[in-house]
């Protein structure tokens, strides 16, 4: 873990699971912080700043479950993960229920290979390879980032970091779209529905918004 940035990919991924806020469902976007960049991942060179040796990825229970149903095939592309059912234990408990993904020397995720020159997602590859939905692959935080949680309550918001990594670029004073890798992404974790309604909201200019949770 040297060199590692104590933050999360998100920062309450590990406390959300069990705040008052999930039990109502809801979660509050702070659109007016994602008017403010485009994103755009085409993966890192090893010399890029990458999200992947920048944070500490916490999963929950569910999320280990289903990527350890997985290893066998993303040890063919990152073989540091053992072979023959003799697979490494990537996890730590950091909490009960929340587990993090654990790193190279360097900080690089272990799920993190390299395709052609550039950083690429085992999880990703994997889950589109076999067809399994990427939110049944990849850790939430992953699929979201650069948008982040708060601590406590579910708001998603820009992470306060995001500008300082090239696949991030900064928008205009007073803009009011939204980038259609953060619809996309919105789709992903909580919904079509979402997706659809977060255009409507941003097209109306809407600073902030609540949307249903999906459980
Ligand atoms: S999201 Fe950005 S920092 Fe992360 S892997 Fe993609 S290009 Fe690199
Ligand atoms: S799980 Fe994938 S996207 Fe997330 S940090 Fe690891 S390699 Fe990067």
């Amino acid at each position: 873990m040297t060199n590692r940035d104590t933050r999360l990919k998100i920062p309450a991924a590990c406390k959300r699971h069990r705040s008052s806020r999930d039990r109502r469902g809801t979660v509050q976007v702070d659109l007016a912080s994602l008017y403010a960049i485009d994103h755009a991942c085409q993966g890192c060179t090893k010399d890029e700043k990458c999200c992947c040796a920048t944070y500490e990825v916490c999963v929950t229970t569910r999320e280990m479950n289903r990527i350890i149903g997985l290893l066998p095939e993303l040890a063919r592309l990152c073989p540091h993960l053992g072979a023959d059912e003799d697979y490494d234990n990537v996890f730590e408990e950091v909490e009960p229920g929340l587990f993090a993904i654990d790193t190279t020397e360097e900080g690089l995720c272990l799920f993190a290979y390299v395709s052609r020159g550039k950083l690429r997602c085992s999880l990703h590859t994997v889950g589109l390879n076999l067809g399994i939905p990427l939110d049944h692959a990849k850790p939430k935080a992953c699929l979201l980032w650069p948008m982040t949680f708060s601590e406590g309550e579910e708001l998603l918001s820009l992470t306060s970091d995001a500008l300082s990594f090239f696949c991030n670029s900064r928008k205009g004073r007073l803009s009011r779209s939204l980038c259609p890798s953060f619809v996309e992404a919105i789709e992903l974790v909580y919904g079509e529905a979402a997706g659809a309604l977060v255009k409507t909201e941003a097209g109306k200019g809407a600073r902030n918004m609540v949307l249903p949770r999906r459980l």
